[in-house]
């Protein structure tokens, strides 16, 4: 077995290990056509008021700017889902992946395994570790790694689980086997786009108006939820999870085994009015380690407070 095979399997099997569900290795270069659609993502204001998108276009689309030398992207996913829901189905929702600890920390936490794991068998290698916070294009990466398509929702779907999971990358100078692409099969599906609330996906699909998605407006929107969104948010407080709820594929998704990612226990059972009387207290206690502090008390009340005007 060749020293390259070797690694690979090595990797992929310590990735496993450590509660990765697929793994895919991809060839690092530069992403051409990749840049040419996030400029004219970019042109089109679809990132609203994250300006920081606009920033480290040449790292965002070359990993041997992020990393010198490198020579792969290794590209992880994590599964976050679960069938529970809050048990108030008028209480205003938060979407799955921020029911239990930030994810960030969780995942960057094995990525560093991973990688120490990688210097002690392999020798120096040099890394990068990446989860959702880094100038990584991570589904054009899962992508070219197999790790699935990008759906007409602009989500990566695998074809055996769906679109519930993280997405993690190593940026690496060690040369490993690459995996091949997985095609389409999004087929004549428009779910997504036909459920979307607030009509962010473009009628073909591929494409996320950012500035118009449920998502960017309770989490990233530092202003105020413009008026027309009165009425669209489907009661959604953090995040939204309509187009993949919707999308068949994730008739495949399995619950996750992630003990990090079990709700905290008042999570599921506060009902409309707990939310709307939420001291800065509960808050504190039920969202200490949570993605949702993001936002802050006083974010995750305006939202509240901007779903409660509709009622009015
Ligand atoms: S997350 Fe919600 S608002 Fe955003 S594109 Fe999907 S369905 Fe639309
Ligand atoms: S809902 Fe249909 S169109 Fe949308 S991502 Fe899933 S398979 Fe593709």
């Amino acid at each position: 077995m060749s020293a390259i095979q070797r690694h690979t399997d090595l990797i992929r099997a310590e990735a496993r290990r450590l509660g990765f569900g697929f793994v895919g290795f991809a060839r690092a270069e530069r992403l051409d056509e990749a840049a040419r659609r996030l400029e004219q993502w970019l042109r089109a204001g679809a990132h609203g008021r994250m300006a920081y998108m606009e920033n480290h276009f040449d790292l965002r689309v070359d990993p041997t700017l992020l990393v010198p030398g490198a020579k792969t992207v290794i590209c992880l996913t994590y599964n976050y889902f679960t069938e529970e829901k809050q048990q108030d189905p008028e209480a205003p929702k938060i979407a799955t992946y921020a029911y239990g600890e930030d994810y960030h920390f969780v995942i960057k936490d094995k990525l560093k395994s991973l990688l120490q794991f990688m210097q002690t068998e392999v020798g120096e290698v040099s890394g990068r570790c990446f989860v959702d916070s880094a100038p990584v294009m991570e589904r054009e990466w899962a992508q070219r790694a197999g790790l699935g398509w990008n759906g007409r929702n602009t989500l990566t779907i695998n074809p055996r689980r769906g679109s519930f999971f993280f997405l993690a990358e190593i940026v690496c100078d060690l040369p490993l086997l690459y995996d091949d692409p997985i095609r389409d099969h999004c087929g004549t599906c428009r779910r997504c786009i036909e459920a979307c609330p607030t009509e962010a996906i473009s009628p073909e699909g591929y494409f996320l108006d950012a500035s118009k998605c449920i998502s960017y407006l309770t989490i990233e929107l530092r202003d105020e939820i413009p008026p027309e969104f009165r009425g669209k948010m489907d009661n959604w407080m953090f995040g939204c999870d309509i187009c993949q709820d919707v999308c068949p594929w994730n008739r495949f998704s399995e619950r996750h085994s992630e003990p990090a990612f079990e709700p905290h226990p008042d999570l599921l059972e506060l009902t409309r009015r707990d939310w709307q009387e939420l001291t800065e207290e509960v808050f504190g206690k039920i969202f200490k380690k949570s993605a949702v502090k993001r936002v802050k008390y006083a974010g995750l009340k305006r939202n509240i407070g901007f779903l409660r005007e509709r009622n009015i």
